[in-house]
């Protein structure tokens, strides 16, 4: 029996005039995102995608895994093709829905039915293949509201389709469709999650990562890279710049008032991350910041960190308790890296009574002896750049 992979197109359907350009996109993450996997071809047709194994060493369960996480999905299955005739679905329908329905207590039958020339119309087709169900598995009931089991035939342009259940998609557009942007990520539970959040609304991800060695080991470097590996599994490839950023923070510690420390760090951490974006046509940061959750993510301090950078903040997390970021966190099997105790460069100088109520202008006054231009270009010139995938 032959077996393909079905994938209904998710929120992109209502693109409009954009439609043709993210099914494009789409298909060519699915395409890259299924390497490894063994041949298939690949087709579009009425906002669903054929995927058709080429060979029988196909490896369907981990391409299924891989569908499961690509942006731009609402939801996908496996499916048996048919000729397009009664007789062949009739005969293909019970072996190949055995293993489902011997489990199940209830099914129903739906029929879509796009190529209207068919000789059936959808309700005998329904009546026909739910009889035939229920001939060869006679302990099933018919529930048309709250079926356990909706068994879906689509006719189609060259062939018939039986289906089960559809399984949830991970939803969003498909990466590439929105821009890049970059994520600053440490080794905490949030910034992978907040760049999960915009990967999921169709960016493609840089990443930064600020790194003080020997305060931070490089136990620390190694789990961010793990941490990204898990959220590449749902954005695609992602460039990781890591900064050398030790020097940074001895200057602040030397020449600026201890209550500003984290800012002035955080202020040098947008300002760098910003000219690493640039030069990659990345057109926004992303943070993992939650309002209020520590000193440096009240307002008046996330104003000071916005004031030295001229390009859009991403804070997807800022209206999320801990609780929910911890779901998408573990969800993206990201928590138990997360939680792993190697110190971040935050941690290093840490003031006893950090400035809750920053303005501005206190700030510039606090960083005055620092030679920002200079520090930032040696950053700049110094990060050294990996790809994670
Ligand atoms: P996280 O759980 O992401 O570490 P957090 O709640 O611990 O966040 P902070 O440590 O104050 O908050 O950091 C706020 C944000 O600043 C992070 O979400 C991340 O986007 C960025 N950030 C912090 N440390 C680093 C770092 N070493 N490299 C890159 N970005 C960082
Ligand atoms: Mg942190």
């Amino acid at each position: 029996m032959k077996e393909i992979i079905l994938i209904k197109n998710g929120e992109l359907v209502l693109k409009g005039l954009n439609r043709n350009n993210f099914e494009d996109t789409l298909i060519r993450n699915i395409k890259k995102r299924l390497e490894g996997c063994g041949d298939f071809s690949i087709k579009k047709a009425q906002s669903t995608i054929y995927i058709t194994p080429e060979s029988d060493a196909f490896d369907f369960e981990n391409a299924l895994t891989r569908v499961g996480k690509i942006f731009g999905i609402a939801g996908y299955c496996r499916a048996c093709v048919c000729e397009k005739e009664m007789a062949d679905i009739l005969e293909k329908s019970a072996p190949y829905l055995e293993n489902t329905l011997r489990n199940a207590t209830t099914f129903k039958v739906e029929a879509k039915r796009a190529d209207k020339r068919f000789q059936y119309k959808s309700p005998e087709i329904c009546m026909e293949l739910g009889g035939h169900l229920l001939k060869n598995f006679p302990h099933l009931k018919v529930d048309v509201h709250n079926p356990d089991v909706t068994v879906t035939v689509e006719i189609r342009d060259f062939n018939a389709y039986i289906r089960a259940n559809q399984i949830h998609g991970a939803g969003g557009l498909p990466v590439g469709t929105a821009g890049r942007a970059s994520i600053l990520i440490s080794g905490g539970i949030d910034s992978p999650v907040a760049a999960w959040c915009m990967a999921k609304r169709g960016l493609e991800l840089n990443a930064i990562h600020f790194a003080s060695p020997p305060y931070t080991s490089p136990r620390a470097e190694l789990k961010v890279k793990q941490l990204l590996e898990k959220v590449a599994a749902y954005s695609g490839t992602i460039r990781l710049g890591i900064v050398p950023f030790t020097e940074i923070q001895e200057e602040i510690a030397k020449k600026c008032p201890e209550d500003y420390f984290t800012l002035i760090m955080r202020r040098m951490m947008m300002r760098i991350s910003e000219r690493l974006s640039r030069e990659r046509n990345s057109l926004a940061l992303i943070t993992g910041e939650s309002l209020g959750q520590v000193a440096s993510q009240t307002l008046p301090a996330l104003a000071t960190t916005d004031a030295v950078v001229n390009m859009p903040v991403l804070r997807p997390l800022i209206g999320m308790d801990k609780d929910e970021i911890v779901i998408i966190s573990r969800k993206i099997d990201a928590f138990e890296i997360s939680i792993q105790p190697y110190e971040d460069c935050c941690t290093v100088f840490t003031p006893k009574h950090p400035k809750t109520r920053p303005t501005i202008e206190q700030c510039e006054e606090a960083e005055a002896n620092l030679d920002i231009d200079a520090l930032v270009e040696k950053a700049v010139a110094g990060t050294q750049y990996s790809y994670i995938d």
